[in-house]
């Protein structure tokens, strides 16, 4: 959307935006208020720039004939493609025993899509309450949903494979204080791996390593996601600093985006604002190629995101992930992420300010 706006402010280009043939677009991030709030869906549309707009998932790329094919059967021809296609969620791991009967039986859902909000929000309501939630996962989605369900009452416990969940997004000092205040909340198994899932009268039960069962009415998966790009890229659209695909004219931005780059090596981000400055970027790198505009040099980035935690404000900007964490010297929780001597990201914890501030003296 970055990408089509920046482009259709222009005028001088013909913008094509190719959404998916059942869907209106919509803000992702706000899907937790469909699911725990009182956001209707209809509230969560996405304002759309003036473009042309065609519904009709992309299904693949012939990138030799510059044509989309789409789902229904035709074709559309483009000068420089952009793929900003997001992510899919991970789901249980292949062969988890028990894991396809208990989809089936429908206790075990994701968050990832407005559909997916709209049933959790029908199943929440079908549970007579507190309900016994099992959050499978350790990353920021999972820490806000613990903290929306066990807000409203329920009784949550949290999955994490890593003993400290969240190390490598924002730091060890950052993780830990999550980890402390998820224990002192919810019930917790961290450094802890689910072996099997099992469909009872009253709901599931999980069989973690060591043997323990933990009995839940519905299991919420929050376990990350990985890019999603239609064929001839299963595995995401790998990209350049200034976000060019190996196929000519081709460009791709968000969460679909792998990034190989000189200056922070390989990384992908996930988030809202970055997706959108990404898009912009890339915009830009468009119109370089077609030689109306200048080089945008390397995508750094520098946005930031926020989450709330059991009500600690966690913030970030720029690429924690890419960087050495080390605890700033500050009264307030901030780590900085140094790579190369070079402070590529900030992440912190009550220190939004602090944080934010870093935003245009990264890298
Ligand atoms: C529950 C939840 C909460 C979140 N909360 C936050 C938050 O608070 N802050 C934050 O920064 N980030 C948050 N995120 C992450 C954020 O939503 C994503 O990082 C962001 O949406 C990525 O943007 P994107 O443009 O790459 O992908 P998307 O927003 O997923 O957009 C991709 C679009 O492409 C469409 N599409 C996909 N495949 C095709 C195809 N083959 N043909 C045509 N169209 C296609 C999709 O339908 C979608 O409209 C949250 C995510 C989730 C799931």
């Amino acid at each position: 959307m970055g990408t089509a706006r920046t482009l259709a402010s222009r005028g001088d280009t013909r913008v094509t935006l190719v959404a998916r043939s059942d869907e209106t677009p919509y803000t992702r991030m706000l899907i937790p208020g469909v699911a725990f709030g009182p956001l209707p869906p209809e509230a969560v549309a996405l304002p759309l720039p003036e473009v042309d707009l065609v519904a009709d998932t992309a299904h693949g790329v012939d990138v030799a004939a510059r044509e989309l094919r789409l789902a229904s059967g035709s074709r559309l021809g483009y000068d420089a493609l952009v793929v900003a296609t997001g992510s899919r969620p991970r789901g249980l791991p292949p062969g988890l025993p028990g894991g396809a009967e208990a989809r089936a039986a429908g206790l075990v859902h994701g968050l990832h899509t407005l559909a997916d909000a709209v049933r959790l929000r029908e199943r929440l309501a079908g549970l007579a309450a507190p309900a016994r939630i099992a959050i499978l996962g350790g990353g920021v989605i999972a820490a806000e949903t613990a903290t929306k369900l066990q807000t409203a009452g329920h009784t949550v416990t949290l999955v994490a494979r890593s003993r400290v969940p969240g190390v490598a997004a924002f730091g060890a000092p950052v993780a830990e204080r999550l980890a402390a205040e998820h224990r002192a909340r919810v019930r917790t198994r961290f450094g802890r791996t689910v072996e099997a899932i099992a469909v009872v009268d009253d709901g599931v039960a999980l069989e973690l390593d060591g043997g323990e069962r933990v009995a839940a009415d519905l299991v919420l998966l929050a376990l990350g996601t990985e890019p999603a790009a239609p064929d001839p890229w299963p595995d995401g659209v790998d990209v350049d600093g200034r976000l060019r695909a190996e196929a000519p004219d081709v460009f791709a931005a968000g969460g679909v985006a792998v990034h190989h780059d000189e200056v922070l090596g390989s990384w992908r981000i996930d988030h809202w604002e970055d997706a959108a400055a990404q898009g912009m970027h890339a915009a830009r790198s468009v119109l370089h190629a077609f030689g109306v505009g200048e080089d945008p040099g390397v995508y750094l980035p520098r946005s930031s995101y926020l989450a709330t935690v059991h009500g600690l404000v966690v913030s970030g900007v720029g690429a924690p992930a890419c960087g050495r964490p080390r605890l700033d010297e500050s009264e307030e929780l901030v780590v900085r992420h140094e790579l190369h001597g070079r402070i590529v990201g900030v992440s912190g914890i009550g220190a939004v300010g602090t944080v934010l501030q870093w935003s245009p003296r990264l890298h």
